[in-house]
């Protein structure tokens, strides 16, 4: 019988969404919701030095903000570990797993005498039971840690989803400790236990785990439970060809937000960096739930491409209401201390000013000028505003002070202005932007006045 499709992303909250997890979790999603399953969310806070609630917060925000909708979950392991020692108890009883004794010191000599008889440093199995072995007496006072009995021979092999099939001979792993002196288990066995009783089919995970994949397929196979597909997405590397890591730029799901990049944006350039549909490069994200099959993800490396991302986020940003990028501008405009009405002015200056953005950062970035002070600098104004011009600034500060203010209106001023000053259109415009704006380039002056009030430009134009 085939099992219902069920996907997971399982997050360790030590830090905000890493890009490479948003990515994995969006794959997971996509798979799950194109063969009509179900994707959960885990949380794996069994660090609990490094785990915290912000940490929790950031990523279901960031997974909400992407649109990544989870039919179960958030489940914490930390509340399953009644359930973790009851497996335990049962692989104790069933002789796949036994308790070692070794201190950390008998660890350490025991590795660096293999390693001065030239060996690879693994657990020599003092502790392992075997038919007809006796075993020593468990020590006073040492807390054992929980192994588990990794078989002796054979190998491990998967169909990986990604890399194809992989196989890793059984002498080459050793038995991995389970519970850790303390009593918490540790990831390889607490995943197993999880993706069991969660009935997870499919595992996209990064490719850091693909080490872990062995032992955790020793462990499904120890407890009779069914095997998952497991599937290891390669790395995103940095434009250095380096792992995107925090010291590298921006890795968390979050900045980008602060950035002003589109949750569709990101869901487009993030999923199909490491995975192909032809030659797509624009979707949504209806089209991508009906494309991932889980086929088609490279099993190379993806680049980090901020060029690329910054066009997707363009487009993204032409293809928005005027309405919708209005909103997100008067949030971007907030966090500087500037209050703008969303439903007000905002919306046509974020129509104006779009089709020349790539994040609505740089779309606040025009909007400021119409909510806060604006300075010039010396050198444009000195160029600019020149004596040459300051006659005509006055006509044209009084002629607007009487049109209906509107394009119309401010384009028969200006053009008024131009005749009676026998000047050219850019010596004008030029210097009527430098004084408005602050800025020397901007689309037609005409339109960029009508957005602001009369008397705004009235006084910016006579402070000349
Ligand atoms: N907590 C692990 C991580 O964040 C999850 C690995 C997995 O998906 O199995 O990398």
């Amino acid at each position: 019988m085939t099992r219902k499709v069920r996907t997971r992303i399982a997050p360790s909250p030590t830090g905000f969404l890493h890009l490479g997890t948003a990515r994995t979790a969006l794959y997971s999603w996509a798979y799950a919701r194109h063969f009509g399953g179900e994707f959960v969310l885990r949380i794996e806070d069994t660090d609990v030095a490094r785990s915290t609630q912000e940490s929790v917060d950031q990523i279901m925000a960031s997974m909400k903000w992407l649109g990544l909708d989870f039919d179960e979950g958030p489940i914490y392991q930390m509340q399953r570990l009644g359930r973790y020692s009851e497996v335990i108890d049962q692989m104790l009883a069933a002789g796949t797993a036994y308790r070692c004794y070794c201190t950390p010191q008998e660890l350490d000599e025991m590795r660096e005498a293999q390693r001065a008889h030239g060996e690879k440093t693994h657990y020599d199995g003092r502790w392992r039971p075997e038919p007809g072995k006796v075993l020593p007496a468990p020590p006073e006072g040492v807390a054992p840690v929980v192994r588990f009995r990794n078989p002796p021979d054979g190998a491990v092999t998967w169909d990986d989803l990604v890399k194809g099939p992989i196989t890793i001979s059984n002498r080459e792993i050793d038995d991995l400790i389970i519970v850790r002196p303390d009593g918490v288990p540790t990831y390889n066995f607490c995943v197993v236990v999880d993706d069991w009783d969660m009935t997870i089919t499919h595992v996209f995970r990064g490719d850091e785990h693909v080490n872990n994949t062995p032992w955790q397929i020793n462990i499904f196979n120890a407890l009779g439970a069914p095997l998952p597909l497991f599937g290891h997405v390669p790395v995103i590397l940095g434009d250095d060809g380096q792992k995107l890591s925090k010291r590298r730029g921006a890795v968390s799901v979050t900045a980008y937000e602060e950035n002003g990049y589109l949750p569709q944006a990101m869901l487009n350039y993030l999923s199909r960096l490491g995975w192909s549909h032809g030659d797509e490069e624009l979707f949504s994200r209806e089209q991508f739930v009906q494309w991932f099959d889980g086929q088609h993800l490279s099993k190379s490396p993806a680049q980090w491409d901020v060029a690329k991302l910054n066009w997707v986020n363009a487009h993204y940003i032409k293809q928005a209401t005027d309405a919708e990028l209005s909103v997100l501008v008067a949030a971007q405009l907030q966090r500087r201390g500037i209050e703008a009405d969303a439903q007000g002015a905002l919306v046509g200056i974020c129509a104006l000013f779009k089709d020349r953005c790539a994040t609505t950062v740089e779309l606040a970035n025009w909007a400021a000028m119409y909510f806060a002070d604006v300075q010039a600098t010396a050198e444009d104004l000195a160029a600019h505003v020149t004596d040459a011009v300051k006659p005509a600034l006055i006509t044209l500060g009084d002629k607007l002070a009487n049109v209906e203010w509107g394009k119309p209106g401010i384009s028969a001023a200006i053009k008024e202005t131009l005749t009676a000053h026998q000047l050219r259109m850019p010596q004008l415009a030029h210097a009527v932007r430098v004084l408005v704006t602050g800025r020397t380039q901007t689309p037609s002056v005409d339109a960029v006045l009508e957005l602001f009030t009369a008397g705004v430009v009235l006084a910016r134009l006579r402070s000349a």
